[in-house]
């Protein structure tokens, strides 16, 4: 036995158990030695597409049973799991990628396991959200550690926008995940629906060959995804900061409707004019929307001439 693999055999692992296995969000090497270990010994693995699980385990070198267990069979598929495993088994759950349970399939499971009186034992991993918190840095910091885990954004145009003024007033970072098709909708949708300083990190292909992590303002984002055709094309996750003291004290930082007013007088007037009739509109600080005036005229927004 190697010397990893008795590090790993150093717990023991009843039979009869569930083990909730995390496996890796891009490069396989971050699938732990326990996790390889555990796989190894279950009698079966369950998990949400067999054919993507089935090249995992061939490229770490293992060959096992595979159960599928996805959103649309997870109940029926738990009631087939608990007899295995009231027969002694054990059996691993994986989901595609990352942290089974954590905006994937897996809770039901869990709870019928439970439910049957028998034990679920986690195993951790990757996840997409912890990763790209544990490069946030001050934004973390700043909510003196806390933040909101939101996952997936709604959909629609209308409650995904509800959503974000929803999220907007939180004093600590939140967490978003999104999809490719719509990863340009949701910039532009934080773009919209924040004040333009606010910052985001975004987590694009973590732990792959086109990995990247920049932090910039809601407002910058859009055009940054638009920069290389092919940005577009990876998984994402954003962490976006919290709302500043400042912010949350009203002290005339620009909110999003100082934000559209300032677009829409800018389109006619010099920068200057605009955000001093912005801010006697709207009661935002002179200043801080002429610096925005100056920041969209730089991206070439408006037309008016200084
Ligand atoms: N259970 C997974 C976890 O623990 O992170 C998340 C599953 S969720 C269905 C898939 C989403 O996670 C993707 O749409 C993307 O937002 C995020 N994600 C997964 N892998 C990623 C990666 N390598 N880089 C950035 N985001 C990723």
């Amino acid at each position: 036995m190697s010397e990893w693999n008795q590090l790993a055999a150093g717990q023991t692992y009843p039979p009869g158990t569930l083990y909730v296995v995390a496996t890796p969000i891009g490069n396989v090497a971050d699938l732990s030695l326990r996790a390889l270990h555990v796989l190894g010994l279950a009698d079966a693995i369950a998990c949400e597409d067999t054919r993507n699980t089935g090249q995992l385990l061939t490229r770490v070198g293992l060959q096992r049973p595979l159960v599928a267990v996805h959103e649309h069979n997870e109940r029926e598929a738990a009631v087939k799991i608990v007899d295995r495993l009231a027969e002694g088994e054990r059996v691993a759950y994986v989901s595609d990628a990352g942290t089974p349970g954590i905006s994937d399939p897996g809770a039901r499971l869990v709870e019928a396991v439970r439910a049957a009186g028998l034990r679920v034992v986690p195993l951790p991993g990757p996840s997409a959200a912890v990763t790209a918190l544990s490069v946030a840095g001050d934004m973390l910091e700043a909510g003196e550690g806390r933040f909101t885990f939101v996952g997936f954004l709604p959909g629609k145009p209308k409650a995904r926008g509800d959503a974000i003024a929803g999220l907007a007033a939180l004093d600590h970072a939140w967490v978003l995940y999104e999809a490719p098709h719509r990863i340009a909708d949701t910039l532009a949708a934080l773009a919209e629906g924040l004040p333009a300083t606010r910052r985001l990190l975004i987590g694009r292909e973590l732990t792959k060959l086109f990995e990247e992590t920049p932090v910039l303002t809601v407002a910058d984002a859009p055009a940054w995804l638009a920069a290389e055709a092919t940005r577009g094309k990876g998984e994402f996750v954003l962490v976006v900061e919290g709302a500043g003291r400042a912010e949350l004290a009203g002290d005339g930082a620009p909110d999003a409707e100082a934000q559209r007013v300032l677009r829409l007088l800018l389109a006619e007037l010099p920068a200057k004019r605009a955000a001093k009739l912005a801010a006697s509109i709207t009661g935002a600080r002179t200043d801080a929307l002429y610096q925005l005036a100056l920041a969209q005229r730089a991206d070439g927004d408006g037309s008016g001439e200084d």
